[in-house]
């Protein structure tokens, strides 16, 4: 039996929230959301491309979590709490199964953020998912890339390189027990850091979340603050799982240049960071990096040292639209 459209959204994407703010939901030509007097509406969106951001074999309960993982890790970076989302799917066929895992996935971590489903739209195509995600901040208390000054301490959460390990560990097949499996969790199903960003909203100069690559995105940051970075490589934090598998400088690589990551980097003022992170209620580690600095020469923005010396790595993050990638 084939399913029409129709059937797809009534069995798998129609649900009930408990959100007492979703006037009007699925079913509709549009949602209608309640919005609240003081609070400022934070918008993200997020497409994801099988081959490119996930391969073919990869469980469709991964594919849903991951979808919505990566738009609630923007929100994150806002210092943003995640309310409401529609989805668009481009399928090329109508498989129950994959639609049952797909969905699974994706509510699995919208239930676990009393994210709710408003609407989307369903067409046959490519497989192609995209999910755009709305939520709130108080009043003008918002995270943004641009505020680091020079002097601030960078910090990054989590363990940077462990997701790209996981992806090469898929990629290449190894086969390493425990820490094989760890890692491949890290890639697949990434964990958005909600509740660090709304620590961090009103004591951050600058947050973002590493996705494209450590390096590249702290580049990002720097541009946005009209500032430089030293980032000292001997502060990366380790991961027994990495090294059990990898070499030292795979690890290095992974953690400056692997993307996926979804952990926030963030900026805090020098006098204050200690103040703050001991308040921090913290679910994973947070380390410092390295430092702002005075604005530099575009190209040299962020400078690596190791050891006391400047050290170069080889790859880049990831660029859709870079010569010599696929995208
Ligand atoms: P229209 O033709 O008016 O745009 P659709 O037939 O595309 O409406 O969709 C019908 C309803 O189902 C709308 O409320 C739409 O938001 C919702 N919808 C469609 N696809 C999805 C989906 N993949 N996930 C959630 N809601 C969806
Ligand atoms: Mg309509």
């Amino acid at each position: 039996m084939s399913l029409g459209e129709f059937d797809i959204i009534a069995r798998y994407f129609a649900r009930k929230s408990a959100r007492s703010d979703v006037l009007l939901g699925i079913g509709d030509d549009a949602a209608v959301v309640d919005s609240h007097a003081g609070r400022k509406l934070v918008v993200a969106v997020d497409t994801i491309v099988e081959g490119v951001h996930f391969l073919a074999n990869i469980d469709p309960v991964d594919i849903g979590y991951r979808a919505l993982a990566v738009n609630l890790s923007d929100v994150a970076a806002m210092g943003a709490e995640p309310a409401w989302m529609t989805l668009s799917l481009s399928l090329p066929r109508a498989n129950e199964q994959w639609l049952d895992g797909f969905a699974r996935g994706l509510f699995e971590l919208a239930n676990e953020y009393n994210v709710a489903l408003v609407g989307g739209d369903t067409v046959r195509g490519p497989l192609v998912i995209t999910v755009q995600i709305a939520g709130w901040v108080e009043a003008d208390a918002w995270l943004a890339r641009s505020g680091a000054k020079p002097g601030d301490l960078i910090f990054v959460s989590g363990i940077p390189g462990e997701a790209a390990a996981g992806l090469a560990v898929i990629q290449r097949r190894i086969l390493g027990g425990e820490s094989a499996a760890f890692l491949t969790h890290r890639f697949l199903r990434p964990r958005p850091r909600i509740e660090l960003g709304r620590q961090l909203r009103t004591v951050a100069t600058a947050a973002m979340d590493v996705s494209d690559g450590l390096l590249t995105d702290l580049k990002k940051l720097c541009a946005a603050s009209g500032c430089g970075a030293q980032l000292n490589v001997d502060l990366l934090p380790e991961s027994a799982a990495m090294r059990e598998l990898f070499e030292v400088d795979d690890c290095l690589q992974y953690a400056l240049s692997g993307g996926d990551d979804y952990e926030l980097l963030f900026t805090l003022p020098p006098d204050q960071a200690l103040a703050v992170l001991s308040k921090l209620q913290l679910q994973q580690r947070v380390t410092q990096i390295g430092v702002i600095t005075a604005p530099t020469s575009d190209d040299a923005r962020v400078q690596c040292l190791r050891n006391g010396r400047p050290f170069r790595i080889e790859r880049g993050g990831y660029d859709h639209f870079a010569a010599g990638k696929q995208g």
